[in-house]
């Protein structure tokens, strides 16, 4: 008997023959839902092929208001955008009790969020998105240069306004990834790093994933492999139209701390931040390129000067900072709205992937999808992260 590539024999895995709850994909979801099914009791395990997902590669911006480069690049989806917003405003506040959860200082801060614009045109369609969302609950407000100069006086000169949102943050990634995952550890959540799920079949008696090293038998599987889940959804005959975006960032030496609030553009792909280490973290959906073989995303030069130049144009403080570090990360998008629950067709099968900033949305994703793994009520509406919604696609 031979396994998927018709070399590897389908003998038991030798560390994980069999188990309750399967998690495939140990990103930031995986890896919190690992944690609380463990906390629950449960019987389960996380598996990652290990190399960059996105949620190695992000800067850890706590985002709300609607990013101007979704609404450029997806007009077309800005409904079911506004559809998740409450979700994203609850998901950047859950960041808050979820480091109490971890017992770690994973640098947690809702400052606000601000949205700068260049010209007139920019600020009255500040003006307009603001005003929807506040429709949809949001606090947000819209300032002049004079009330920015109080609280943000760090902004260049060649910005005339802003919109605030006032729930949005930051946290250090790299901080919170490792408390996630002694976290996690700690409750008995198993990890295997370094496989690969290559194969994924099921039958009544439940689910076998199979990777380089053998077979898995779980009773449930979770598919939180990011844009990678449409992929092995499809081996279940369930469609999930999942997306790769592979993005660029840049960190700066650190300098003393100025800059308080995540800074975004009107119109131009930008996220900027400083870390509690006095870095500034600049990003924002400038591209990267997906290289083959492997698809490992690939820094483009054009990027790096792109996203630098608009970093220093609006915060020319920023100037004389050395970038210490590029690299590059792929993003799963997939309508504006994360995919939450149990699969239409597929008794037992769940999924976990958030929508945009999945980092945001990283924490309380994995708690809502525990909720439905466990049959409670899930203590947010999501209905627009159904599962079902593909299925007449
Ligand atoms: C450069 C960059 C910057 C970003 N910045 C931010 C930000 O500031 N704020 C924010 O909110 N979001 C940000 N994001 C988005 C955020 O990082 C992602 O949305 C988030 O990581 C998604 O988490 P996830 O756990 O769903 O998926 P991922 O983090 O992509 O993890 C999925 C995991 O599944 C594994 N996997 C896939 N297929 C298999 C398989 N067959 N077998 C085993 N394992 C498998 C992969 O190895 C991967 O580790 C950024 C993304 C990028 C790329």
């Amino acid at each position: 008997m031979t396994g998927p590539t018709g070399t590897e024999p389908t003998v038991a895995h030798p560390d994980l023959p069999e188990i309750g709850i399967l998690i495939i994909g140990g990103g930031i979801v995986g890896s919190c839902l690992a944690g609380f099914l463990a906390k629950e009791g449960l019987d389960v395990a996380v598996v990652d092929s290990g190399w960059a997902g996105g949620t190695t590669a992000n800067a850890g911006s706590l985002h709300v208001q609607m990013q101007s480069i979704f609404l450029q690049r997806f007009p077309h989806l800005v409904h079911r955008l506004e559809a998740s917003l409450g979700l994203y405003k609850s998901a950047a506040a859950y960041w808050s009790d979820f480091q109490k959860e971890l017992g770690a200082d994973c640098e947690v801060k809702v400052n606000g969020g601000l949205m700068i614009a260049e010209n007139q045109e920019q600020l009255d369609f500040l003006a307009k998105k603001a005003k929807r969302e506040a429709e949809l609950g949001l606090e947000v407000d819209v300032l002049d240069r004079a009330s920015l100069d109080r609280i943000a006086p760090y902004l260049g000169p060649a910005v005339i306004g802003a919109e605030l949102c006032a729930h949005e943050g930051k946290v250090n990634p790299l901080l919170a990834n490792k408390a996630i995952r002694a976290w996690g550890k700690t409750h008995g959540a198993v990890r295997l790093a370094e496989e690969r799920v290559l194969q994924l079949t099921a039958d009544k008696a439940g689910f076998r994933a199979t990777t380089a090293r053998g077979q898995i038998k779980a009773g449930k599987v979770v598919l939180a492999a990011g844009y990678e889940s449409m992929a092995l959804a499809a081996q279940l005959g369930v469609h999930v139209p999942t997306r790769a975006d592979p993005l660029h960032m840049n960190i700066t030496e650190g300098t003393a701390p100025f800059i308080t609030h995540l800074v975004q553009h009107a119109n131009r792909p930008i996220t900027l931040k400083q870390l509690g280490s006095g870095q500034a973290v600049i990003g924002g959906g400038w591209p990267a390129e997906l290289g083959a073989p492997g698809r490992i995303p690939v820094v483009k030069l054009s990027s790096m000067v792109g996203n630098l130049s608009l970093a220093q144009h609006i915060i020319p403080q920023l100037s004389p900072l050395r970038v210490i570090r590029t690299w590059a990360g792929i993003n799963t998008g997939v309508d504006g709205c994360g995919v939450i629950g149990a699969a239409p067709s597929v008794s037992g099968l769940y999924f976990a992937i958030p929508g945009d900033a999945g980092y945001t949305l990283g924490p309380l994703t994995a708690r809502l999808a525990a909720d439905c793994i466990q049959g409670r009520a899930p203590g947010e509406d999501i209905s627009s992260c159904d599962p079902d919604r593909f299925t007449a696609i």
